[in-house]
């Protein structure tokens, strides 16, 4: 197949192209570089089923030839980046899933939206299934995040509705893995990067906020399998190992061997304004329908994500 994946030099992203270029598909990754990299994909470089088109999805894409399937992963997923970036994130939730829409439409491509578990906002109902409407502040610093993502899926399901148009939704629950941005605010990069530079492990407010921790490749196992399928419901992609906050700290401690201290902070900022309290999936549809499931231990996963920080820390250093 002919996949275009929006958002394809990110950490998700440029996963996906890996894994769907090892099954033989050709790969179309666009990125407008905001928050992803070329690093992520230099490895693709000159690869005769991979082209790179620098281009921000919320303006006019155009692609010669045909197409299978539209991913579109574009976004700014970090409450650190869309607490910066508040317009931005909104217009690559709207516009550019108008965008992404329009392109699979043209092309009569499988359309695929990457919605977020902040679709559930501050859940009233634990763990979350598809079924839950959410409890989400549109006025709040999350809003532009969590409202731009309620909005791709209106407007997949509308264009699934009224054009045809053969659409999935996936709702991903919190992933990490190697290619994330060392900078980007979230709390596995923060204390992997605080623990190996041997700094303190900063701990917002008192640790007790829980969330469930996916590896990337899990996820991308969702993600093809979620493709091969023809569920157009959402169905909800991670892992529902729940831990607190602080009980990551200790396991990040653990695995890198530092011995920072864990210091509690109360940001002055707005970054845990309506942060969620709590956050595990129901995986029930994902299992049924798909037969899938995570697999990667979080010692597993924290530790290959620790390798890949180690090694990039060192060839920056
Ligand atoms: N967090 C923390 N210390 C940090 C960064 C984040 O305690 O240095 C907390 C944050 O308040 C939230 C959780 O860790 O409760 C996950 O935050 P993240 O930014 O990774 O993503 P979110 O799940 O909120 O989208």
């Amino acid at each position: 197949m002919r996949i275009l994946i929006t958002g394809g030099a990110g950490f998700i992203g440029s996963h996906l192209a890996d894994r769907l270029l090892s099954e033989g598909h050709s790969v179309i990754a666009i990125d407008n570089l905001a928050t992803g990299h070329t690093r992520n994909i230099e490895h693709l470089a000159g690869h005769e089923r991979f082209q790179f088109i620098r281009h921000d999805v919320t303006e006019y894409m155009y692609i010669e030839g045909g197409l299978d399937v539209v991913l579109h992963l574009a976004s700014l997923p970090s409450p650190v980046d869309y607490l910066k970036k508040p317009i931005p994130t909104l217009k690559v939730g709207a516009l550019g899933t108008h965008k992404a829409l329009g392109l699979a439409r043209a092309k009569k491509a499988r359309f695929m939206l990457a919605s977020t578990s902040e679709v559930y906002g501050d859940p009233l109902v634990h763990p979350q299934p598809e079924s839950y409407w959410g409890n989400v502040n549109p006025v709040g610093p999350r809003g532009v995040y969590d409202e731009s993502k309620r909005f791709a899926e209106a407007i997949t399901m509308a264009y699934h509705r009224y054009h045809g148009l053969d659409t999935r939704i996936f709702r991903i629950f919190n992933t990490y893995g190697p290619r994330m941005r060392p900078e980007d605010g979230r709390v596995v990069t923060n204390f992997i990067g605080q623990a190996l530079r041997g700094q303190p492990l900063t701990v917002y407010d008192d640790g007790s906020r829980t969330r469930s921790f996916c590896f990337v490749s899990d996820l991308v196992d969702g993600i093809v399998k979620l493709m091969h399928s023809s569920e157009h419901e959402p169905v909800n992609l991670g892992n529902p190992l729940e831990m607190k906050i602080i009980e990551f700290a200790q396991i990040v401690l653990e695995l890198t061997g530092a011995r920072s201290e864990i210091v509690f902070v109360t940001p002055t900022d707005e970054r845990t304004k309506d942060d969620p309290q709590v956050r595990r999936p129901d995986i029930s549809r994902a299992r049924t329908i798909l037969g899938w499931e995570p697999r990667v231990s979080v010692q597993d996963g924290i530790g290959r994500t620790i390798d890949y920080f180690r090694e990039r820390f060192a060839a920056e250093a």
